[in-house]
Formats: C-alpha cells, sequence, structure tokens
C-alpha cells in the first residue's frame, strides 16, 4: 500500500491574477447557502497569544458535505514584519481530501482573506441593501478598506462615496479608487455619513463604536466587517436593536461578532440574528421595507477561506499557475 500523491501548491504570487471578485462572490454566497441548510459547518475557532513574537497564532476549520471543502487556514498576526519587510497578517489554507483524509492543496491566504471577506459584505449588500442606494459610505482606510468599496460598488448603481477614518491622514487611499473608478468621493463626519449613505461598511480595529445608532437613517444597510474578536466594536449596540440583524454565523455573531456587546446588554437575542444564508436560500425574505435598517455582522468564518481556496486550485489547475509536489 502507498499512500504517496500529489499535493497542488498555488503561491501567495499568482492569486491575484486567478481569481475574480465575481468568483469570490459566488463561492462565498454558495457557501453561506449551505451553512444555512445545515449541510457546511464551521468548527470552533482558535486564536492565541502565543508568547512569542508578540504574535497571535491559530485556525480557522470546518467542512462542507455539498461542496467537500475540507481543511483549515492557519496563520495570524506577527506585528514585528513589517519591519522585515513581511505582511504583518500571514495566512496559509491546507485542504484535503473529504473521500480520504489526504492533504490535497497548500494556498497562500493573504489575498484570499482580503477577498472572501469583500465578498461577504458585497452578497449582504446584494441581499440586503435598497435596489435605489446610491451612496456607499466608508468606515475605515486600512489594509481591507479598499477591497471591501471595490466589491461593494459592484452590487449597486452608486453614484457617491464618502468615507470617514479615525486616522483621516489614511482616506486618501478610498479618494484615490474612487478616482480611479470615476466617482466623486468626500470625507465627511460619521455624523454627516449617517445622513448621507445608503448603505456603510465598517472595517475597523476599534475597542469602542465609531457610529451612533441615531445618525443612521432608515432604509440604510450596514455592513459591520472589522469586529472579529471579543471585545471590539464598530457601531452603537442600540444601532442593533433599531435594525434586523443578519450575520454569516450566529455563534460567531454573539461571541466574536458586532452582536457580542448587543446580546450582552439584553438588547436583542441570540434568535433576532437570522443568518445570512437563509436569506439566499429564499427560506428569509431579508429587507420587508424601505425603512427598515439592516445590519449584517460579518464575523469570517473558515468555510470562506476554504471555498475561496478550492475555487483557486481548481482555476490555477485549468488555466496554469498551481504546482504539484510529490508527497
Ligand atoms: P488595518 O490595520 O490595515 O487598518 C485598521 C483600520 O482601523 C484603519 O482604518 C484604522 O484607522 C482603523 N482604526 C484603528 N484604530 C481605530 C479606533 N480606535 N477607532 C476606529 N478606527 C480605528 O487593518 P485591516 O487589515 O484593514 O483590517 C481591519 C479590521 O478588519 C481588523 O480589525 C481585522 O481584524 C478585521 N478583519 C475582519 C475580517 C472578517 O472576516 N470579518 C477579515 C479580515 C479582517
Amino acid at each position: 500500500m502507498s499512500d504517496a500523491h500529489k499535493v497542488t501548491v498555488v503561491p501567495e504570487a499568482v492569486i491575484a491574477g486567478l481569481l475574480s471578485e465575481e468568483e469570490a462572490f459566488e463561492a462565498v454566497e454558495a457557501t453561506f447557502g449551505a451553512m444555512a441548510r445545515g449541510a457546511a459547518y464551521n468548527f470552533p475557532v482558535i486564536r492565541e497569544a502565543i508568547g512569542h513574537a508578540d504574535a497571535l497564532y491559530g485556525f480557522k476549520s470546518g467542512f462542507d458535505r455539498e461542496s467537500l471543502a475540507m481543511g483549515l487556514k492557519s496563520g495570524g498576526y506577527w506585528p514585528g514584519n513589517e519591519a522585515r519587510g513581511l505582511t504583518n497578517h500571514q495566512s496559509t489554507v491546507i485542504l484535503f481530501d473529504a473521500d480520504t483524509g489526504r492533504v490535497k492543496a497548500l494556498v497562500g491566504g493573504n489575498l484570499l482573506t482580503a477577498l472572501r471577506t469583500a465578498a461577504a459584505s458585497a452578497v449582504s449588500i446584494r441581499h440586503l441593501a435598497r435596489p435605489d442606494a446610491r451612496v456607499l459610505g466608508m468606515i475605515g482606510a486600512g489594509h481591507q478598506s479598499t477591497f471591501q468599496m471595490r466589491a461593494a460598488l459592484k452590487q449597486r448603481d452608486f453614484e457617491k462615496v464618502v468615507g470617514w477614518n479615525y486616522h483621516p491622514e489614511m482616506l486618501v487611499r478610498l479618494e484615490t479608487l474612487a478616482g480611479e473608478l470615476g466617482l466623486p468621493f468626500e470625507a465627511v463626519s460619521l455624523e454627516e455619513m449617517g445622513a448621507q449613505a445608503d448603505v456603510i461598511v465598517s472595517i475597523t480595529s476599534s475597542f469602542a463604536p465609531s457610529m451612533m445608532a441615531d445618525w443612521v437613517r432608515p432604509g440604510t444597510h450596514l455592513a459591520c466587517m472589522g469586529t472579529d474578536t471579543k471585545g471590539k466594536q464598530e457601531v452603537e449596540a442600540a444601532l442593533l436593536a433599531r435594525a434586523t440583524v443578519f450575520t454569516d454565523e450566529i455563534t460567531q455573531s454573539v461571541s466574536i461578532g458586532e452582536a457580542q456587546h448587543a446580546v450582552a446588554a439584553g438588547l436583542i437575542a441570540e434568535g433576532d440574528i437570522v443568518e445570512i444564508g437563509a436569506v439566499i436560500n429564499g427560506a428569509h425574505p431579508g429587507r420587508s421595507t424601505a425603512d427598515e435598517i439592516t445590519l449584517f455582522d460579518g464575523t469570517g468564518v473558515g468555510l470562506q477561506d476554504l471555498a475561496v481556496a478550492a475555487k483557486v486550485v481548481e482555476v490555477a489547475v485549468a488555466r496554469g499557475g498551481a504546482t504539484e509536489l510529490a508527497f
């Protein structure tokens, strides 16, 4: 008996040219649908301060019985990397063969993380924002922000972008992208954003609310994407009580997502939160009135990583870009 086989390797450097935003969108949308049908589930997330290099290390994993995506994304945050000319956030996806348990592929996970996170908020906009949304509000101007903005702008006929960032000098990043895409950009206060925006995407590392409940006007859709850890927070908890709250996964939403604060304060209950997959599958109507505030709590699940990694392996094998290792 020999277990020798080939392992497909898709290096970080080739991924940019391989996976389109549309492919990432479709992979993430299908995954959310499978999760809500109970066909796919995420294993509990591990993320630990390891007491070396100030690093946070861990993994996200899961299994999708429909697509047979199985594996894990491992990595974390090494704050000293930048000084070495390396990216602080590091991750790699390992895929396994669901029929045999043998390792199938090694895939760079850094760009994929940005693409799958942007795809998640885009999926929420596609399914929950008002069809006539015209002004996009961006809270946050860090590494993820431009991926978020690009994917969001594809979902409606947006005519303008308004932006706010805790560090205002970083807003040039959003302004430049808006210019490239031929849209006007305005730096605004958060109150002004609430008054103007039809859709608001937040992607910050904040531990205190930036957007207050009273500043958001009826009919707005918010995609809160930054809160993925206990203690982080981007919007006032009272906003979740005003909104219909959707999420990728309820377990993560109430423990590490934006909803953790509203649930802890008793403003909403776990049972009030709807999995976005239920909307995708047609089991929940999603937005029911033009005045409803909808809020997507995007916590980031391992199955998103597996879905986009599986897609990029498929594309790399078909179009070139993958190498094979004897294993
Ligand atoms: P980054 O470090 O490049 O940018 C951080 C952003 O947060 C900047 O806009 C910065 O100005 C802002 N910020 C910092 N301190 C703040 C404060 N006190 N109040 C308000 N804003 C503040 O990070 P990034 O790579 O763009 O990631 C942003 C966040 O998104 C991180 O918290 C990250 O963990 C999270 N994230 C979530 C997912 C997901 O699936 N939900 C995926 C990737 C990243």
